[in-house]
């Protein structure tokens, strides 16, 4: 019975660093995943704002080009209001000139502050830019350490995986299903020590004194009444606990 009771700690030792191995692995993956998404994010959100940017640009030009349209414009009511001699027709013209440069003043006082506008969103795009470069770097660093790590996880578990069989085959399947069940249920240990004292090292109840003195002559393999957990006792000379 000894025996059985310590190749069932050494299966839950191999388990408890399997465990431990497959936390880590998962912890420091999600990590990396987040981040991951983190920048996708940001690249979407710096991917619409050139959009509008470029939206602006097309919208300055547009301008512009009437701007030009319309100089062009007072250009020639200029060379029309020279060969004019009769004073109403003048008058006329020069009207329809004054017209045009009011609209033009106008028009380039809106693309001037469209401009300033542009300007400053470019140099934000710019900055945006320039930490989602930093942030590239550092989710490929990032990528680069969590994949050795992985690896070595993956090697570690499986080794593990590999030493849990070993042990496996020295447990009667009945004892070994009640450890899985125990363990499921317990999201933990399913073999605890209970203490000088008699408390049970899983639910720290005091076993019964008579379970106690049974343990003591480690004949039977015995559960805590109140957890159900596998127990046993320190005595005097251990048998080495494999692993
Ligand atoms: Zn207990």
């Amino acid at each position: 019975m000894k025996s059985l009771i310590n190749a069932l700690r050494a299966l839950q030792e191999v388990d408890r660093q399997r465990l431990d191995a497959e936390k880590e692995r998962r912890s420091i993956t999600e990590r990396v995943d987040q981040l991951a998404a983190m920048l996708a994010d940001l690249e979407r959100e710096q991917s619409d704002k050139r959009d509008k940017l470029r939206e602006a640009e097309r919208w300055y030009k547009e301008r512009e080009k009437e701007l030009k349209e319309d100089n062009e414009k007072i250009k020639r009511a200029q060379t029309r209001l020279n060969a004019l001699s009769k004073a109403k027709e003048y008058a006329a013209v020069q009207r329809e000139i004054e017209g045009l440069r009011r609209g033009n003043s106008q028009k380039e006082e809106e693309i001037l502050k469209l401009l300033a506008v542009m300007e400053e969103f470019k140099r934000a795009v710019e900055e945006e830019d320039a930490k989602l470069n930093a942030m590239r770097a550092e989710l490929a660093a990032e990528q680069a350490t969590t994949g050795v790590r992985v690896k070595e996880l993956d090697e570690r578990i499986g080794r593990l995986s590999n030493e849990y069989a070993s042990y496996e085959k020295g447990i009667p399947p009945e004892v070994l299903s009640r450890y899985r069940r125990i363990q499921k249920a317990w999201q933990g240990m399913a073999v605890v020590l209970v203490d000088a004292r008699g408390s049970c090292g899983g639910c720290h109840r005091s076993v019964p004194p008579q379970l106690y003195n049974t343990l003591l002559r480690q004949e039977t393999l015995l559960a805590c009444p109140y957890c159900n957990r596998f127990v046993y006792v320190e005595t005097a000379v251990e048998e080495p606990v494999h692993g």
